[in-house]
């Protein structure tokens, strides 16, 4: 950004840089007796409190020192959500190393060519995945020291990584005297690779500063609504943009936190949330999914369960309609991107909308909602003049703020920023009160006659019939309309429906032409690596067929 320039009168308030180490600081002397429960990859449930992670995040700080990781290099971690991964979150990032999360759905090739590209130093892991990191390993020309996350009695005997340590010696052999330095707040703290459908993935560079206002904005009541009275369980993986920031929103707040480790079927879940008393959580629509149908079909009651922010993919309405309605569970649907650290819009309700009918209320908590202060956003067409917020009009979404990427790590893509916006990749529409939808991923919407149909008005529709477990929609090839429609479902377990009754189903909710031209029934969609359902690999699968005329 060019310099600004300064006022003859400037504010006299201290200058304190905003840095993660003050989050889990702050954590241990005001919250410092609330807990950290962690289901472990070992099997077993662990416990411990604010505390104890600070303790132990400064005995890793000395540990990572010992390894000579200077400011600025990247330490990678391959893990799921649980305590020892939380403790590298604010060991690697509060000395000044840069916390690099990967991905272990990626393909062993994909996670070789990220860490070579990120030059991380050092690999903490997950023990489950020492298979995964031995066939990566040899590919890996950067990383010096592999750290396994257990203890002495669950290392290999032997293996074929160099330089492996079992994390529970590394640390427990170092003092927890440890201060946190102080550094410019626009000090990189964490780097997260992009999902990347189409060619290599793109590192998203957080700063220490983007990360804490992120953590405050996220916080707010019409944000994520979280405070200390809280007990919080992030579904969404920490390998993941950093679990949409609640690492550190949740000991901002003091709150107790519950990690899930690699359980994430809805058993496991429903278990550890009725176990710890959860009542709050976030995560991906199809892991809710999951979760509803272990319940639906064991008769079960949430006995705690309130509030869930649902993101990362159009959540339908009618899931949002069934938390409310049979479980009285709050969904916040919420939008973001990597490149947003993530958090862009939370919908809620203005005192306003308080006064409308239940339907009406219900098709504004469809949205994506509205932005989160920080964030700015616009639509516009593609000769990039803005457009209208009427609700109708859809355009590429554009956004502006302190937690959103300016460029890719290391350059990648050049420059990627439009008149100082960020281009999303999105397309939505803005309504009056500045409420947010996502149509669709601009490369998903479908050209019928060069009108545009949103595949996710589909999918939502669909996605209300009792029979419908998935719904995804895509364009195929049309020699008329250049693209019409397919819609591909899979149905639920024992349930039938027919093409026609699903036909039927779409009458009177949309305009005709929107219609499906045909609908395939499928055993299963493919899932990418963050839990979103793979459309252009959808696109693949369906690149021959044939629509009826
Ligand atoms: P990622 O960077 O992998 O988190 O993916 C970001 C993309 O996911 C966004 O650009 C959207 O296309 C999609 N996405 C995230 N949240 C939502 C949502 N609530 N509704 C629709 N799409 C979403």
């Amino acid at each position: 950004m060019a310099e600004l320039p300064q006022s003859p009168l400037m504010g006299q308030m201290m200058s304190q840089p905003l840095l993660i180490s003050h989050i889990i600081r702050h954590a241990d002397r005001y919250f410092g007796a609330n807990e950290i429960v962690s289901r472990r990859v070992e099997g077993d449930i662990h416990r411990y409190t604010w505390r104890d992670c600070h303790r132990r995040a400064r005995q890793l700080a000395n540990a990572l020192k010992s390894l000579d990781v200077q400011m600025g290099e990247r330490v990678a971690t391959l893990a799921w959500n649980g305590y020892r991964h939380l403790e590298a979150y604010y060991a690697v990032s509060g000395s000044g190393a840069v916390l690099h999360t990967i991905n272990p759905r990626l393909h062993p090739d994909q996670i070789a060519w990220i860490a070579n590209h990120a030059e991380d130093q050092v690999l903490l892991f997950d023990m489950n995945f020492l298979p995964l990191v031995e066939s990566f390993a040899p590919a890996c020309a950067t990383i010096k020291t592999y750290v396994m996350l257990c203890d002495r009695e669950h290392m290999p005997p032997t293996g074929k990584l160099p330089n492996l340590l079992c994390y529970e010696d590394w640390i427990a052999a170092q003092s927890d005297a440890y201060e946190w330095p102080l550094f410019d707040e626009n000090s990189a703290s964490s780097l997260c690779y992009t999902s990347g459908t189409t060619g290599h993935p793109k590192g998203a560079l957080y700063s220490h500063r983007s990360t804490v206002l992120h953590s405050y904005g996220a916080a707010l009541p019409d944000g994520m609504n979280i405070s200390v009275k809280d007990v919080i369980l992030p579904v969404v993986p920490m390998f993941h943009v950093n679990a949409w920031g609640l690492p550190y929103s949740v000991p901002l707040v003091g709150a107790k936190l519950v990690l899930p480790g690699p359980a994430l079927d809805g058993k496991s879940l429903y278990e550890l949330m009725e176990q710890e008393e959860v009542n709050f959580s976030a995560g991906v629509p199809t892991v809710w999914l999951g979760l509803l149908n272990h319940v639906g079909e064991n008769n079960l009651k949430f006995s705690t369960f309130k509030r869930t922010i649902i993101g990362g993919a159009a959540c339908p309405p009618a899931m949002i309609d069934k938390f409310k309605k049979q479980y009285g569970i709050e969904v916040i649907h919420a939008w973001g991107m990597t490149e947003m650290s993530p958090l862009g819009t939370t919908c809620t309700l203005q005192p306003r909308h308080m006064k409308l009918p239940e339907a009406e209320q219900a098709r504004v908590l469809a949205k994506q909602g509205h932005v989160i202060y920080g964030v700015d956003m616009k639509i516009v067409d593609d000769a990039g003049d803005e457009l209208p917020w009427d609700g109708k009009t859809f355009g590429n979404l554009m956004v502006k703020g302190p937690w959103i990427v300016s460029g890719y790590f290391k350059g990648e893509g050049g420059d990627v920023l439009q008149d100082g916006w960020f281009p999303t990749g999105d397309v939505a529409t803005i309504d009056a009160d500045g409420y947010m939808q996502i149509t669709d991923r601009s490369k998903d919407v479908i050209k019928s006659g060069g009108e545009w149909i949103g595949s996710i008005d589909l999918e939502n529709i669909a996605m209300a019939h009792p029979a419908v477990q998935i719904a995804a929609c895509i364009g195929v090839f049309h020699p008329k309309w250049d693209e019409r429609p397919l819609l591909v479902v899979v149905k639920k377990p024992g349930v039938e429906v027919s093409k026609d009754e699903l036909f039927a189903f779409y009458e009177g909710k949309i305009a005709k032409w929107w219609t499906p031209d045909d609908i395939v029934f499928a055993d299963s969609v493919p899932v990418g690596a963050t839990g979103k359902i793979l459309k252009n690999k959808i696109r693949e699968m369906y690149r021959d067929y044939t629509l009826p005329t």
